[in-house]
């Protein structure tokens, strides 16, 4: 299928600098936990989205000298020969199918935390916002050092083929650090007027620009915005692009500090497509150049609406380029319907906030280009074709592998479910407030359920293991799911919570509250989360906004503090307060009475006063099936079953992106000899010489 004329816009090319972006999908700088210190697998991850069709993809942040690192985060670097070749490997694979490859250069100021045991650099004698750290104040001798170790990294890049430089300091790094009053209480040429505060960015610009401008694009990111005062105003921002625009061909726009980052890289529960437009949108003003923008874009036609009006001309992505690594050629190909959106859940920053390969929700895929050879698109057709398959459940670790196993061409797949609708706990979960777009993940998969022949969906049928020996299929694939203890049971105490029943009426489970609706039979609500995830708060605002008194308990430091990873945290717990939901903190409930609760807290011994408890303390998993299956493997034989896999949350109840990957994997490595071990991946092995990476700075 041919695109829709309407999009045509999003495919002309556009000059940046001495280079042509042959579109207008440019995959803006993301972390992906590769950095330099795994090339193959960011290269392989970089290059897909070249192959899908983005006009340009960029590299993480990469420092330009060990003197400013942000370890444990992996990061690219660009500090000598090694890193040269390592990062190499990916703008090649960027060439390799069109695509230009940006490096986004890099220095963090006094935002880092200096592995290197250098001390950090920091534009005023203040404590960092994020760090206890107080960093060395930069004199003229240190000022000129970094523009020189800016100027040595961007001619590394240019010998690593890099074509387009950046000179990053959007997310409050270093340049920003001197542009913004905020962190620059400097008296000298460097502080004080927006002139001298934008002095050091626009001679580093300037110096840069002289070393590679001829044959690299200079790019500049910067925060614009309103919702930090750590930045500067957007008068000031757009003062800023006018004094610089000479020096820049590309301006790479977003929001917000480090610090504050959940701003910039919002989840769907608070920021809806497009949002960054109200601040970045103003940039036009400033220039003349190519403006790229971020806001988790992925609807085609806003981003015609978005390159039409001007206001930008490119379309940026992170988040939308890992859930779909061929987002640009679907649409290139007419073939909307098969996108796979983004949900906003922020799983890739959880990941690499915990310095893990990458990984997203609705793209198994993603950061296992390399070491697992995984395709976004393209799956090798199995080896025994000839065989029937049986997934039972409907969750999303059952929905993917029934895909994949349809894509392979297995003969017959049927996918079977105890409840008439695709989804398994994404059917209620979805329900709570701000986990709407977390739905994407079963609509995808509905969509591509219905294209494939081989695949069958049959709802409304439960099956016990007799039943399942009885199907008639050559492969049994258990996708069962989890459920929340009903007990109590919870990994603080390591045991179920006396008096936690959820049989009484005032014990509840969240399923309980959302598929059932039961409520507790008065108005106060506690509700307790050992979790620190999406469910509790889900169901505190949930019973919130029908009215309850509700205080949100936890053993934990923070509420919400697993969602710190997703970079929701803040949010959440500001977003409770503004409802009016009580937090409580380090507090364990250790029995649960008609009319409240018994809890150890921070102080000591106290009482919750509550008409009702809901247990959001830890799932089970839903083994029975699976377990009565594979403890008696003579009744599988003569049943005809050569295999019986368990794959997803009945496994071990583990985050969205996990069930859907283990349903892919297994679906993937049906042939193994053993599918229920994931077969070996490509390991990434540091194993340079000393000489190979001291002191062969190129220029
Ligand atoms: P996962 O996250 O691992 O995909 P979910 O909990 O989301 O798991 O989904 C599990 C699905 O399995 C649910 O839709 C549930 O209805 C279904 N299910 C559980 N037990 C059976 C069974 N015995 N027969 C059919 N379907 C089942």
């Amino acid at each position: 299928m041919a695109r829709d004329a309407k999009y045509d816009i999003l495919f002309e090319p556009i000059r940046i600098g001495p280079k042509t972006l042959r579109n207008r999908f440019y995959q803006v700088p993301h972390c992906s936990g590769f950095g330099s210190g795994k090339p193959w697998s960011q290269a392989g991850h970089r290059g897909m989205k070249a192959e899908g069709g983005w006009g340009a993809v960029c590299t993480e942040f990469a420092p330009v000298s060990p003197e400013t690192d942000e370890n444990p985060y992996p990061s690219a670097r660009m500090w000598d020969d090694g890193d040269v070749r390592a990062l190499g490997l990916m703008a090649s694979a960027a060439h390799a199918h069109g695509a230009l490859a940006g490096i986004e250069l890099h220095h963090g100021g006094i935002h880092c935390s200096n592995e290197s045991r250098q001390p950090v650099l920091t534009v005023s004698p203040v404590a960092g916002d994020g760090l206890p750290i107080v960093g060395q104040t930069m004199q003229a001798g240190d000022i000129r050092r970094v523009q020189e170790d800016w100027v040595a990294a961007a001619r590394r890049a240019q010998a690593a083929e890099y074509d387009i430089v950046y000179v990053y300091g959007g997310h409050t790094y270093l340049p920003m650090q001197f542009l913004s009053p905020f962190y620059n209480k400097r008296t000298d040429e460097y502080g004080g007027s927006l002139e001298n505060r934008a002095r050091f960015w626009l001679e580093t610009l300037e110096l840069v620009r002289g070393a590679v401008g001829d044959t690299c694009a200079i790019a500049v990111r910067i925060s614009v915005d309103e919702v930090t005062p750590a930045t500067v105003p957007v008068e000031e921002a757009l003062e800023f692009v006018r004094m610089a625009d000479h020096l820049v061909d590309l301006w790479d726009v977003n929001v917000s500090s480090i610090v504050e980052w959940g701003k910039d890289a919002g989840g769907s529960r608070f920021y809806p497509e497009g949002y960054q437009l109200q601040w970045t949108g103003r940039v036009r003003e400033a220039t003349a150049k190519p403006i790229v923008g971020v806001s988790r874009m992925t609807s085609p036609d806003l981003m015609v609406e978005i390159v039409s009006s001007g206001k930008w001309d490119i379309i940026g992505a992170a988040r939308p380029s890992i859930a779909d690594p061929f987002l640009p050629r679907k649409i290139e190909e007419g073939r909307l319907d098969d996108i796979r959106e983004c949900i906003g859940g922020n799983q890739c920053i959880a990941a690499v906030s915990r310095s893990h390969h990458l990984s997203c929700s609705q793209n198994a895929t993603a950061g296992e280009e390399y070491r697992r050879g995984w395709h976004p698109e393209e799956v090798p057709p199995a080896e025994n074709k000839d065989r029937d398959v049986l997934v039972v459940g409907a969750g999303p670790a059952g929905m993917e592998c029934a895909i994949v196993l349809g894509r392979r061409g297995l003969r017959r797949v049927h996918l079977v479910d105890a409840e008439a609708e695709l989804g398994g706990n994404l059917r209620w979960l979805t329900r709570l407030p701000g986990l709407g777009q977390w739905a994407r993940v079963v609509n995808y998969r509905r969509i591509q359920l219905d294209k494939l022949a081989n695949v069958e969906f049959v709802p409304g049928t439960r099956l016990d293991a007799a039943a399942v020996r009885d199907y008639g299929a050559a492969v049994v694939v258990v996708a069962t799911g989890a459920r929340w203890a009903a007990d109590g049971l919870n990994g603080v105490t390591r045991g179920p919570i006396p008096g936690a029943d959820a049989g009484l009426a005032h014990v509840l489970t969240p399923e309980q509250v959302v598929l059932e609706g039961k409520r507790p039979p008065g108005k106060r609500v506690v509700v307790y989360d050992g979790e620190g995830y999406v469910t509790g708060v889900g169901v505190a605002e949930l019973l919130r906004g029908e009215g309850y008194d509700v205080e949100i308990v936890s053993p934990l430091v923070s509420i919400a503090q697993q969602s710190d990873l997703n970079l929701e945290g803040v949010l959440i717990r500001e977003h409770l307060r503004n409802l009016g939901v009580q937090q409580r903190t380090l507090t364990t409930i250790t029995e649960i009475r008609s009319g409240g609760a018994l809890a150890e807290g921070f102080d000591g011994p106290l009482e919750l006063e509550a008409d009702g408890v809901v247990l959001v303390t830890q799932r089970l998993a839903n083994e029975q099936l699976f377990v009565e299956l594979d403890s008696d493997r003579g009744a599988l034989e003569a049943a005809g079953i050569q295999g019986a896999y368990r794959i997803g949350d009945c496994t071990a109840p583990r985050t969205l992106a996990d069930a859907v990957f283990d349903g892919h994997r297994l679906a993937r490595e049906l042939e193994s000899d053993d599918p229920s071990r994931p077969r070996p991946v490509l390991r990434e092995w540091a194993m340079h010489r000393a000489e190979d990476v001291v002191g062969a700075a190129v220029g």
